[in-house]
């Protein structure tokens, strides 16, 4: 399936979940940096993002799904993870934000 993008389609997506919570453990895990942190939450780059799975298991809200298995109810989160490059690149785990959106505070 084509997106209209030249490198490749997404593999990798953050969804709702992480908004408030951005927990950051995701971060340790990804080989190549494909991870930006916006005000709430945190996307994945798709043009860096390598496909290698590594984060899915990190997350303790389970924000993070393969493109093909993003849930119905999440699917604009596809679009919004493109628009990663416009924040800056988080490189190493940090304190978790839980701010009052998170949807489980205590998930870590
Ligand atoms: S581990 Fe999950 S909740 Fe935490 S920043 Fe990564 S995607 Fe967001
Ligand atoms: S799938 Fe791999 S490369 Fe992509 S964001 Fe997750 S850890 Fe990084």
């Amino acid at each position: 399936m084509t997106r209209g993008r030249e490198k490749k389609i997404m593999a990798y997506v953050v969804t709702g979940a992480c908004v408030d919570c951005v927990y950051t453990s995701c971060v340790d895990e990804c080989p190549v940096a494909a991870f930006h942190e916006a005000p709430d939450k945190l996307l994945i780059n798709p043009e860096t993002c390598i496909d290698c799975d590594a984060c899915v298991a990190a997350c303790p809200v389970e924000a993070i799904h393969a493109e093909d298995d993003v849930p119905e109810d999440q699917q604009e989160w596809i679009a919004i993870n493109l628009t990663a490059e416009e924040f800056p690149v988080i490189e190493a785990a940090k304190d978790a934000l839980k701010g009052p959106k998170c949807v489980n505070p205590n998930a870590a």
